[in-house]
């Protein structure tokens, strides 16, 4: 039996950084995956080649519709789906073989198979060539999630689909019809739409992206929709099959409709099959998500688990963050997360950042706050890059002037909601963003005109 101090299940950015991590504070670490590449879905069928996409397609779509206002004159553009896919593929390759490399730097045991507790302090490795018995001092549960559906739906695994489907299309589709206006139908609906498909996006609630703030939210939308997104809103689809050649979809109070893809985005759901939590007595809740306490420790005496196997945000870098503390309380006792203080991206066109409260949130609980906004047609470095819709929100604490949310629409929102995410981190008041140094001309100085804008003090707007 291979005896090591943390035995890690998944190696997705949770699993695989949390490894890391842990053989840096000199523990023995072994980490269990039974993909031949490491990263997860985030690397292999997630956050990494959506990107990857997003931006061949906004390339491919600027060319023909941007191109024109900066005076450059280009004909004949084409499309050459192979290659925009391979490389994606290719992205996808080089950073999952540099996980790898980053194992054997960090001296990480990466066993290859799927890993199953088997009692305290004991798990298999079920791999090609057999199983394989493994001691852990510690087992941290990193298995992530997997998308879920809806009763009705027949996911035939290729035209009604998820994201892992919509990721390879060989085809641009005709017509897209994406269920549920989330991260994953807003984020792969636009791919589609740039490249080409008609693209219908039905959503069950009265709003797209929820949870987002709510302003901001309704301004992407109407931007959306100039893009060419057909919405039905307050649409619950009640089934989808393949019909012919075809697909129908069906939505409660409306016609069926029919189209050649269909992109299934209603949530992911924690991922716990076949692990053998019952064997230890790890308890989860309704929904299936792991418990755990702020130590990320489970029910289970020696078993921690950590990103969306526990809920809460179904974001890589939440899962990194509870990975590096759960293997930092494992090794010296602290360790801990900000869950005021974490971001998140939708990467569209143009990208919405978030971080902390948002203002409904904050009428609900009553806080009273104070709100500087700054619209990007008056930031001089937007302009010069011809993307000018959107505004950055700040909203402070009326009394301490402490910043309880930023959101952000407009270009490069998922780099700049960085700054705000660290301000806040650090307890910052509107204030001390208004006075810090700010390049020019920057996007990044949009921010600083919002947090100005609290105190009613915006110079260029
Ligand atoms: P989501 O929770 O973001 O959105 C799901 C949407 O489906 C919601 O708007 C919901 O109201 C709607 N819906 C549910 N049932 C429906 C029905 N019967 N008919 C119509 N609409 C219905 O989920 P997602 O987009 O599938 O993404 C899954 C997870 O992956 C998210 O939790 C997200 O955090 C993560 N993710 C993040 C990023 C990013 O960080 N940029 C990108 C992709 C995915």
């Amino acid at each position: 039996m291979n005896q090591h101090d943390v035995v890690i299940i998944g190696a997705g950015p949770g699993g695989y950084v949390a490894a890391i991590r842990a053989a840096q504070l000199g523990l023995n670490v072994a980490c269990i995956d039974d993909n031949e590449m490491l990263g997860g879905t985030c690397l292999r069928v997630g956050c990494i080649p959506s990107k990857a996409m997003l931006e061949s397609s906004e390339l491919f779509y600027e060319t023909s519709h941007s191109f024109a206002e900066h005076g450059i004159e280009v004909q004949g553009v084409g499309l050459d789906l192979d290659r925009m896919l391979s490389r994606k593929n290719q992205v996808v390759k080089a950073l999952t073989s540099g996980i790898n490399a980053l194992f054997k730097k960090n001296k990480v045991t990466r066993y290859k198979g799927r890993g199953r507790i088997d009692g305290p302090g004991r798990v298999l490795v079920q791999g090609d060539d057999g199983t394989v018995e493994l001691g852990a001092r510690n087992i941290l549960i990193a298995t992530g999630s997997v998308s879920s559906s809806l009763p009705g739906i027949e996911l035939d695994g290729d035209r009604i689909g998820t994201s892992t489907e919509a990721l390879s299309y060989p085809q641009v589709p005709k017509h897209l019809v994406v269920i549920g206006a989330g991260y994953i139908g807003m984020e792969l609906g636009s791919v589609w739409l740039r490249l080409g498909a008609k693209v219908t996006v039905l959503e069950y609630l009265d709003r797209i992206l929820p949870g987002m703030d709510r302003e901001t939210a309704d301004e992407a939308f109407k931007l959306f929709k100039k893009q060419g997104f057909e919405f039905h809103l307050g649409a619950r689809v009640t089934g989808a099959r393949v019909q012919g050649d075809q697909c129908v979809v069906e939505r409660e109070g409306g016609e069926p409709i029919t189209c050649d893809r269909v992109l299934v985005s209603v949530g992911r759901k924690p991922l716990t099959d076949g692990l053998g939590l019952e064997t230890v007595g790890v308890a989860t809740d309704k929904r299936g998500f792991i418990q755990v306490d702020g130590r990320f420790a489970t029910s289970a005496a020696g078993v921690y688990a950590i990103g969306d196997v526990i809920g809460g945000m179904m974001l890589a870098h939440k899962a990194q963050e509870e990975g590096i503390a759960c293997v930092e309380l494992i090794a010296t006792g602290h360790g801990h997360v900000n869950y005021d203080a974490i971001p998140g991206v939708v990467y569209t066109n143009p990208e919405i950042g978030t971080v902390g409260k948002t203002e409904e949130a904050l009428k609900d609980a009553g806080v009273e706050y104070r709100k500087g906004v700054f619209p990007f047609r008056a930031n001089g470095r937007a302009r010069a890059l011809a993307q000018v819709e959107g505004k950055v929100k700040v909203l402070a604490d009326a009394k301490t002037d402490r910043v309880l949310g930023v959101h952000i629409l407009g270009p490069r929102a998922g780099d700049l909601i960085a700054e705000a995410a660290v301000a806040m981190d650090y307890g910052a008041s509107s204030e001390d963003i208004a006075r810090a140094c700010h390049a020019h001309p920057t996007l990044a100085e949009a921010l600083k005109e919002a947090a100005l804008a609290v105190d009613g003090r915006s110079i260029h707007f």
